[in-house]
């Protein structure tokens, strides 16, 4: 082998060349634009900021609301600003044609015997609250309105705390996960086609989990060399460029045999484009319907 070819990755402000994926920083869940740094993330969305906050006065205007409201204090509420991103009572997405989605969090807070929302429209990146362009705080109904009016919106479900509980594992089965995971990961990697999608952008379809373990299109169970049970989940996304399917393997552990409480660890999940990778994982015996861990 000659010289081998390194990956690059270009900053979308500075175009400054990245040579590895660790060091990309990311703010859109569903776009992969990447940057090199903070200031060049606040050098590309900025004036996006300025767009909202012009929009937000003429709206105000046009509902007649008072340019100086008292309220305005709570706009830089760190503490409030805190509770509407992570304890929303709403959340509304609103996507484009160019497939970028805005997210507003609404959420009251009570003041004596009124009260006012605080209004935040950002970007998600791994289902969290990442870059924000506006942050408004009013006692106005309409106004409020106006950020959640529009017909395309649809209201999703936000949960901020989705950390299961934590679960005591057995440091043996841990050890077998771990060696698990090693395996399953190198046989992937080996047998891989070259066109299927790159290893260093699986991380970028790794939201899809939850939903291929809540809802997936099948199930396979098998037992291992180990005799451990192995649960493969496959589900279909579309994409813009086709489908792509994502594959979740996992080792069911029964944790305490007198109740019925198995448990699923995660072994490996990935997305493939490539149905003889599929062929490879769908295997064992298929269990129709849905498994809740
Ligand atoms: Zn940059």
């Amino acid at each position: 082998m000659g010289i081998r070819r390194q990956k690059v990755y270009f900053c979308h402000h500075c175009h400054k060349t990245m040579e590895s994926s660790d060091t990309l920083m990311l703010v859109e869940e569903e776009a992969s634009r990447c940057f090199c740094s903070e200031d060049c993330i606040m050098g590309f969305y900025g004036p996006r900021n300025d767009y909202f906050d012009l929009n937000a006065q003429r709206i105000r205007a046009e509902l007649k609301l008072p340019e100086k409201d008292k309220l305005l204090q709570y706009k830089n509420s760190e503490e409030k600003i805190k509770q509407t991103l992570e304890e929303p009572d709403e959340v509304w997405e609103q996507e484009n044609e160019v497939g970028e989605v805005y997210y507003t969090h609404l959420k009251e807070f009570k003041v004596g015997t009124s009260s006012f929302w605080m209004i935040i429209i950002c970007f998600h990146f791994q289902e969290e609250p990442s870059y924000i362009f506006l942050t408004e705080v009013t006692n106005s109904k309409e106004l409020v309105n106006y950020y959640r009016s529009e017909e395309e919106f649809s209201l999703i479900q936000y949960e901020a705390d989705n950390e299961p509980p934590e679960l005591e594992i057995p440091t043996e089965i841990l050890e077998s996960v771990e060696l698990k995971k090693s395996n399953f990961l190198a046989l992937l990697l080996q047998s891989r086609d070259e066109s299927d999608i790159e290893y260093e952008k699986f991380f970028l379809y790794e939201k899809n989990t939850v939903t291929t373990l809540e809802d997936p299109d099948e199930i396979f169970k098998h037992r291992d060399e180990e005799n451990d049970t192995l649960l493969t989940y496959v589900k279909s996304f579309p994409e813009d460029n086709g489908n792509f399917f994502y594959i979740v393997v996992c080792m069911k552990v029964d944790l305490d045999s007198s109740a019925d409480d198995d448990v699923l660890i995660p072994i490996i999940s990935f997305p493939s484009t490539d149905p003889n990778l599929y062929m490879k994982y769908a295997t064992g015996e298929r269990i129709s319907g849905n498994i809740k861990n």
